[in-house]
């Protein structure tokens, strides 16, 4: 340990007071080691500080009875035990005993981790996750840990194991983060876990009837139970020069892998819509110090979702940042390196990323005769209309209690809590899809984060001031908040997700 790495605050094995604690928290260290100190109801718990996901600061999050939530992306863990209990955390983090000697509280012995495979009764179940992306992975990963012992066959037509795939636009496409910080687990895991993992290995039919899936091969896998996590893939862009070799979109590790590749010999770059992933993408590259234009329809980006204030927030913020908009303006056709834009302009760009939305891979879900209704439609267990098959991730619609509506996302935590509640209910239990919906966007060193679901909205309540990155954002319809979004209000962001919670139908 460096001298600026000096552990924080007291030494806890030596005791401290309650009085000490600042709103029920306070970080000292047992040995070299961080460790957080938090009051929840009469209980005093001793937890590792940083969330096992970004490493968010705990100390800065919200306890909810005997659990606490990361301020980042409001992961949660058990106080007791160190458990992640909600995505996108998957690690549990340490936690130490407490003792505690009149009003002197003293932390202790380290204590054993838990584990995140449990060995359940061997069954002859087969369990199909058509998928090795955030739902069928977190589905996989819950199946083991609640102790489901038969047949887990993960398959997924990508040749990456599954990955941190919001990275992919972000610090891995920026530069500032190693390939290997990628997948969300290493080969060994899925040997320990008895997870049959095959890349590369496209499904093209599911069989209702004779439960069974069509390999790309030809081949046939019985299944009892299926979960269908195909995911979304990019809208393709359809005009003149767009299948040119310079033109990409971005899902994929091997996209992002092609687009830094593309990047190494090129001198100006194109991002064709101002959705999250395109100014994602426009923000990276710029951390490339290319010059970047970005063509898109729209008055304000993000305007539809964030509103009018955070849509010419987020604009200044990229052209503070050096990005040239385009805005109310289209690409019509590409021509070699040169784009024409239905204003008459022309940018010359020899890597074009487009970033203009996507669709849910539906095929599958359509081939099996399964009802879809813009995403495939599933009940409150996640159960499609086909007993035993159900559906997770950005392909599915479910029925939302807190905006009261039939919604499809497309958001990292939202996947990982569906196939979570998925893989409980293909092992039977009845656990309906109740969480609010959370997503976060980072632009340079901006984060924004967004809880619950506005498909529209009357109007906008903004407390703080936006321009100072510091406001909590209230989308309101008929009167009640249906979403909120902040910058750098992060508890807040915290509360408003609790009283969703606290409120839902
Ligand atoms: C670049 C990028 C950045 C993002 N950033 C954020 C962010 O900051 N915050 C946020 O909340 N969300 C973000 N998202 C969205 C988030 O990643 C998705 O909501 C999430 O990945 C959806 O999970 P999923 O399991 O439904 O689908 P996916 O993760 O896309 O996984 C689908 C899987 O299905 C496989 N598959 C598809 N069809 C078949 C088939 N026929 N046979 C076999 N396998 C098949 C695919 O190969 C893939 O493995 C981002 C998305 C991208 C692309």
């Amino acid at each position: 340990m460096t001298e600026d790495q000096k552990p924080s605050g007291p030494d806890l094995t030596k005791g401290v007071g309650l009085s000490d604690f600042k709103d029920g928290k306070l970080l000292g260290h047992v040995g070299e080691e961080d460790v957080l100190l938090v009051e929840a109801g009469s209980e005093i718990f001793a937890i590792e500080p940083s969330c096992s996901h970004y490493h968010g600061p705990l100390a800065e999050g919200l306890v909810v009875g005997d659990t606490i939530r990361c301020p980042w992306h409001h992961a949660c863990f058990s106080l007791r035990s160190g458990e992640a209990t909600r995505p996108p955390a998957l690690n549990a983090l340490a936690v130490w005993d407490v003792t505690r000697d009149h009003d002197r509280i003293i932390v202790q012995r380290k204590r054993a981790g838990p584990s995140t495979v449990h060995r359940g009764t061997p069954t002859p179940d087969k369990f199909i996750i058509v998928g090795g992306g955030a739902a069928g992975f977190a589905a996989a990963e819950t199946l083991r840990r609640e102790g489901f012992a038969g047949g887990i066959t993960m398959l997924s037509n990508d040749g990456a194991m599954p990955v941190d795939r919001p990275n992919l636009s972000k610090d891995y496409l920026a530069g500032n983060a190693p390939e290997d910080w990628l997948p969300l687990r290493g080969e060994e895991y899925y040997q320990d876990a008895a997870i049959d993992l095959r890349l590369n290995t496209e499904v093209s039919a599911i069989d209702p009837k004779t439960r069974s899936v069509t390999l790309g091969n030809g081949d046939k896998l019985p299944f009892d139970r299926l979960l269908l996590a195909t995911g979304a893939e990019p809208v393709k862009l359809q005009i003149p020069g767009a299948d040119q070799p310079h033109v990409h979109t971005l899902r994929s590790v091997a996209d992002s892998r092609a687009i830094i590749k593309a990047a190494s010999s090129a001198t100006r770059v194109l991002v064709i819509g101002a959705s999250f992933i395109g100014l994602e993408v426009a923000a990276s590259l710029r951390a490339r110090k290319f010059e970047v234009h970005v063509v898109a329809p729209e008055e304000r980006p993000m305007q539809k979702v964030l509103g009018p204030d955070m849509g010419d927030f987020v604009r200044g913020l990229h052209e503070e940042n050096g990005v040239i908009f385009h805005l109310k303006d289209t690409v019509e056709k590409l021509d070699g390196t040169s784009a024409t834009l239905k204003s008459g302009g022309l940018i010359d760009a020899d890597l074009v990323v487009v970033g203009i939305g996507v669709k849910p891979r539906l095929a599958l879900a359509e081939q099996a005769g399964l009802a879809a209704d813009r995403g495939v439609s599933v009940s409150e267990y996640l159960e499609t209309s086909v007993a035993g098959i159900f559906a997770a991730g950005d392909i599915a619609r479910w029925p939302d209690p807190h905006s009261r509506q039939t919604i499809r996302v497309e958001h990292w935590v939202v996947a990982e809590r569906q196939g979570q509640t998925a893989a409980r209910n293909m092992m039977g239990k009845r656990e309906r899809f109740d969480a609010v919906p959370f997503f976060w966007s980072q632009h340079y060193d901006v984060p924004i984060n967004y809880v619950g679901h506005a498909e529209s909205f009357d109007d906008i309540a903004i407390e703080g001031s936006i321009k100072d990155r510091d406001c909590l954002l209230k989308y309101r319809k008929d009167g009640r908040v249906l979403a909120v979004a902040s910058i750098y209000r992060d508890l807040d962001n915290l509360k408003a997700e609790l009283d969703m919670e606290r409120s839902r139908a």
